[in-house]
């Protein structure tokens, strides 16, 4: 937990102590269900987790934005009013930021200079969205020193932005989404074509959703998600000559598949098999989470697991065995391996009376099989960016 008095008194040695700086946060996420699914214009339902980014900020009366991350001790600045230098041999992290706030002015906003103090708990690169943590807690803290109107929407579409054209990753709508619009003991069911996003209620009071990381991130993962993606564009070509009306997999439910899907090749077939099945999967969840049917939301997990593992096959060794291990505990309703895969983490819906028990035996177990310690953190679903 950031202690947020310490990063204020922290921002006032560095900057000065004229005023106290404002402090805007904004959370990590884990993705419950819907994996792979989209850019096949399906459906996800992340939910934001107990881990967060917080940006210390104060207005400056010029354009200069100076920033410094406490979690890599560096700091940098740069000018809204001179052009974007990609060549200008700048750390990569802090292209998040400057593109978020260039994107903004793009898109109509007037933004004041800043001094931005970061502290985030979320881990990097772990899959729990430490960039859009940082894109949305910083595009905030600007828009609201500027006096700026804040639309949540907007402001997720500009982190978005910011990650598509300055740091050169072409990543969905999730992250930012989840960030910017998560409430409290709610998850979000994004719809990948429309964006409409539906809060959905989890009722936590008897279990907590623990994410374990598998310390592990294999090399195939990106060969291997640009091949998924052409593996499910070529399953829409194949299928279109029985369903000319479909324009991605999301258009085809599970009993079209079944009458069609003999037209398509062996690995084709698996691979949307797993988008069709996993776009209902994703729905039944949201369902049974608004019902507080939790046994059956834990059911669809482990369905989605075994569809990622073995039609779109994405797992691997190290995320079969935590889901393995998990599945022995008692008291575990769910769990699955969450994110691209190759790596990263899982997901687990685990009974709050089970919870000191699943901690031991995927901590000894994982240990004993991978010579690995996974790294374990609880959470309930939290609320998204706003000021503290
Ligand atoms: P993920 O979003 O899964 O954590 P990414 O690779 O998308 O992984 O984003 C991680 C990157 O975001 C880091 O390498 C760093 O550049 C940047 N970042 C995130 N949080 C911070 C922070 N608090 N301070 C500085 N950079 C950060
Ligand atoms: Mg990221």
């Amino acid at each position: 937990v950031i202690d947020r008095n310490k990063l204020s008194r922290l921002f006032m040695e560095v900057y000065g102590d004229s005023s106290p700086p404002r402090l805007f946060r904004a959370p990590g996420r884990v993705n419950l269900i819907g994996e792979h699914t989209d850019y096949n214009d399906g459906f996800v339902l992340p939910m934001a987790i107990n881990r967060e980014t917080i940006v210390a900020a104060r207005r400056r009366d010029d354009r200069r934005v100076r920033v410094r991350s406490v979690n890599i001790n560096e700091a940098a600045e740069f000018d809204l009013d001179t052009k974007f230098n990609r060549a200008n041999g700048r750390r990569l992290w802090l292209n998040y930021i400057e593109g978020v706030a260039r994107i903004l002015e793009e898109r109509g906003a007037r933004l004041t200079g800043a001094d931005f103090l970061i502290q985030s708990d979320v881990p990097e690169g772990a899959g729990l969205s430490s960039s859009a943590a940082l894109e949305v807690s910083t595009g905030l803290a600007m828009l609201s020193i500027s006096n700026t109107e804040v639309d949540r929407v907007k402001l997720a579409l500009a982190g978005q932005a910011a990650e598509h054209e300055y740091v050169g990753a072409k990543v969905g709508i999730m992250d930012q989404y989840i960030a910017a619009l998560a409430e409290k003991q709610h998850a979000l069911l994004i719809d990948c074509r429309s964006l409409e996003a539906t809060t959905v209620p989890v009722d936590t009071s008897t279990v907590s959703f623990v994410i374990c990381n598998s310390r592990v991130k294999h090399e195939l993962a990106s060969s291997a998600y640009n091949q998924r993606r052409a593996e499910c564009e070529r399953g829409v070509e194949l299928l279109k000559n029985k369903l000319p009306e479909i324009r991605a997999l999301r258009d085809v439910n599970a009993s079209e598949f079944e009458k069609h899907e003999d037209c398509l090749p062996e690995i084709i077939r698996r691979r949307c098999r797993h988008v069709i099945t996993e776009n209902a999967r994703t729905l039944a969840a949201a369902n049974a989470f608004r019902q507080s049917d939790l046994q059956r939301a834990g059911q669809l997990m482990y369905e989605s697991h075994a569809s990622l593992d073995h039609d779109y096959e994405v797992s691997c060794p190290e995320l079969n065995r935590l889901v393995e291990i998990a599945r022995r505990v008692e008291g575990v309703l769910g769990a699955r391996m969450t994110g691209g895969g190759f790596g990263g983490c899982t997901v687990n819906l685990v009974e709050n009376e089970s919870l000191d028990a699943f901690r031991e035996a995927v901590t000894r177990e994982y240990y004993e099989a991978t010579d690995r310690a996974p790294a374990i953190y609880v959470s309930e679903a939290c609320g998204g960016a706003e000021e503290v």
